[in-house]
This record gives C-alpha cells, sequence and structure tokens, in this order.
C-alpha cells in the first residue's frame, strides 16, 4: 500500500493523506531559521492563534534558535457596524505588545481576513512590528492585499484536516494533514445549464433538482445575495452587474470553487450562469478535474432575442430585479452573451458534451426535452 493510500473517517466523512508529517516537520524547521534571520537580535513575541495553530507553534518554537516569548490567543469575532461588516479582535492577550516584534502564528491562511483584522488589532496596539508567519496557504482562495511574510507550506483550496486542523471537532490530534475526499466524486453528474438571460435557466434548474438530485449554483444568485449584504465581493460586483457587464474572471471563479467546496455531500452540479467565459470553462475543467469528475453536459437553453426581450422585461416588473428593468441594459447583457459565451459552445462541442435544447413553450415541454437531453 502506498503512503499516499491512508485514509481517516471523521464524522461522516473520510479524508485523503495529503501532506505527511516529515513533510511538514521540514517545512517548519525551515521556516524557523528563515524567521531567525528575519528578526535578528530582537526577542520577539510568537503568538499562536488558537485552537488550530497550536501544535504548529509548539514546532515552530522548538526549531527557533534564540531568545523568544510565546504566548496563545483566540480570534474572536463579532458583528461590526452595517458598513464594516464582521470584525475579528484578539481576546486573552495580557502581554503588552507595544514596542515588540510579534510574529504571528496561524495554521490557515486562506481569504485572508483574520489575518488582516489581527494585524490592525497588533498595530493598534503598538506593536513595533508584526511578522504573519502561517504553516498553510490557499492562494486561489486568498483575496487580499497584504503580503504573508513567512509561508510553510503553500496547498490547493481544499477542505484539509490534521495537524491541529479539524472538523467539527476531530482530526486536531493527526500528525498528518489530510484532504476531503467526494465520495461521489467519480460518478458525479455535473452539468452546465447555458443560455442567454430570459431563457428559463432558473426555472429550469429547479426540474433537474428535483429530478436528478443536483445542487444549483447560479452565479448571479450569489453576486446578488453578496449585493444585498453589502459584502465587499458585492460591492465590487455591483459595479459590473448594474451595467450589465461581465464581473471579472478571477473574482468569480474563486468564488465559485468556493460554492462547489461547500457541497461536499453533492451528486452533481448544475452550473447556471457559469461558465460565461473561455479562462472560466477553464478554471472551471482544471478544478473538477483535480477533484477527479468533469462535466457531463452542456444544456443549451435556445431563445430568439425578441422573445427574451419580452420575457425579461415582464419579470422585471414583477421581481424589481434591478438589471431586468431597463431594456438598453437588458439588449446588453444579450448581446454580452453572444459576443463573449456562444465561443463556450464551441469549447463543449469540441469535447463532445455540447447538447442544444429548444426554449420555446411551455415549461413541461421544455423540462421534458432537457430530460431526454440528459440520457447517457
Ligand atoms: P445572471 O443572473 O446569470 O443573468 O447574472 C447577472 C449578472 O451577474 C451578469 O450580468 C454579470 O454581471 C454577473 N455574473 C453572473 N455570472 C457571471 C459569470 N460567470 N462571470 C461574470 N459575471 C457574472
Amino acid at each position: 500500500m502506498s503512503p499516499n493510500s491512508k485514509t481517516v473517517q471523521l464524522h461522516d466523512k473520510r479524508f485523503k493523506l495529503s501532506i505527511p508529517s516529515d513533510h511538514i516537520q521540514a517545512a517548519i524547521s525551515a521556516m524557523a531559521s528563515h524567521l531567525k534571520k528575519d528578526i535578528g537580535e530582537e526577542q520577539p513575541l510568537f503568538l499562536g492563534i488558537l485552537n488550530g495553530s497550536f501544535r504548529f507553534a509548539s514546532d515552530l518554537v522548538s526549531n527557533y534558535e534564540g531568545p523568544c516569548d510565546v504566548t496563545f490567543v483566540k480570534v474572536a469575532s463579532y458583528e461590526g457596524t452595517r458598513t464594516t461588516g464582521e470584525v475579528k479582535r484578539l481576546i486573552g492577550l495580557d502581554e503588552n505588545v507595544a514596542g515588540r516584534v510579534v510574529v504571528v502564528l496561524e495554521d490557515i491562511v486562506d481569504t485572508g481576513t483574520t489575518v488582516e483584522q489581527i494585524l490592525y488589532d497588533l498595530e493598534g496596539r503598538g506593536a513595533k512590528r508584526v511578522i504573519i508567519a502561517t504553516l498553510l496557504f490557499k492562494p486561489e482562495a486568498y483575496t487580499r492585499q497584504l503580503t504573508i511574510d513567512h509561508v510553510a507550506l503553500q496547498v490547493a483550496n481544499e477542505f484539509l484536516v490534521g495537524y491541529g486542523l479539524d472538523y467539527d471537532g476531530l482530526g486536531r490530534n493527526l500528525n498528518d494533514i489530510y484532504t476531503l475526499i467526494l465520495e461521489n466524486e467519480n460518478s458525479m453528474k455535473n452539468i452546465i445549464l447555458f443560455g442567454p438571460p430570459g431563457a428559463g435557466k432558473g426555472t429550469q434548474s429547479t426540474f433537474l433538482v428535483n429530478t436528478f438530485g443536483l445542487v444549483h449554483l447560479s452565479t448571479g444568485d450569489i453576486f446578488r445575495s453578496n449585493i444585498k449584504q453589502e459584502t465587499d465581493l458585492g460591492k465590487l460586483a455591483k459595479s459590473y452587474m448594474d451595467k450589465g457587464e461581465l464581473v471579472p474572471d478571477d473574482v468569480t471563479i474563486q468564488m465559485l470553487e468556493s460554492e462547489v467546496l461547500k457541497h461536499p455531500e453533492a451528486k452533481g452540479f448544475i452550473f447556471d450562469g457559469f461558465p460565461r467565459t473561455v479562462a472560466q470553462a477553464e478554471a472551471l475543467d482544471a478544478f473538477l478535474e483535480r477533484r477527479g469528475t468533469d462535466i457531463f453536459r452542456m444544456l443549451a437553453l435556445d431563445v430568439p432575442e425578441e422573445e427574451l426581450v419580452s420575457r425579461l422585461v415582464g419579470r422585471g416588473k414583477e421581481s424589481g430585479r434591478a438589471d431586468d428593468q431597463n431594456e438598453e441594459i437588458i439588449r446588453n447583457r444579450i448581446k454580452v452573451y453572444e459576443q463573449q459565451t456562444s465561443i463556450l459552445a464551441q469549447f463543449y462541442q469540441a469535447k463532445g458534451r455540447f447538447v442544444a435544447v429548444d426554449g420555446i413553450g411551455s415549461i413541461e415541454a421544455i423540462s421534458s426535452r432537457l430530460e431526454e437531453a440528459m440520457k447517457d
């Protein structure tokens, strides 16, 4: 049995070995000597962020040659004002950090929100210098400008446990790091529901969810919910959506991937409104391949432009959705679809995954055409 076939069960999920402990220890020992060079003769205060970093902090300071202080804190979240959103604060920090070199020890940095707020907190307490050192770093998930000073290991945007990291309380005691196995990954049926705005993708998704037990991910809906909650992502997306333009690829791809990772139980996904560019399609292919799965079919709903405009104007009157109110914006969205995204039909046609479906007729008639198009 190869070492990489090692698996563990935690609660309802299985995880496979991803980073063996000797690899972790080597990376930590290299980090300790880089840190010593960076800090020089100063006596740093190592600040371990609980709970996840307890093992990392312990092994790192054991490898650090020179006098140092070590303490542990927790990060607590509380609801800030509407404009600041969720705010995170250090709790349990009794040491005076004013004028000191503080090394923040994190187990994992993904979006970077927490570590950025820890930095502000420590700067507010008068630290002379704050160094961020993390065991794991997810470049694909990272959204901040702040440079992470020391990274022991870069990892893919996957769910990891072990060596301090937990899944619902379990797994912190494992010496290696493990990654989640998607039980259904080889039998997953992932579908792209393709078509211009107003083609009926939302309506038909409900049918596909009920019939095939898939999880529906609509990038438009996810953006709209972020706008409603006034998140940073929502603010950014709004400026593009208001004009009927596409939100930049990097933001959209990262958001979509993190939504997929929230559903490890899924039997498959309906991607609605994604991909809309070749870059997004390539990123989706690569992401699914890393997870041992692929796109089963692209189902493209065919509806002529005049029919779309009249459907969307009607929908705008009922729903009040901002980008459905104005005929000029509607036509621009259809134009954007035709210019930038029809090329995707060719992309999936070349892979033999493309099926066009007539999108004119009753909801039931279109549903049964889709069901037919789903057959192997
Ligand atoms: P939809 O609800 O799918 O029509 O999307 C509404 C708006 O959200 C679009 O006009 C874009 O501004 C944005 N959007 C949705 N999906 C994507 C995507 N895959 N790439 C870029 N922008 C998107």
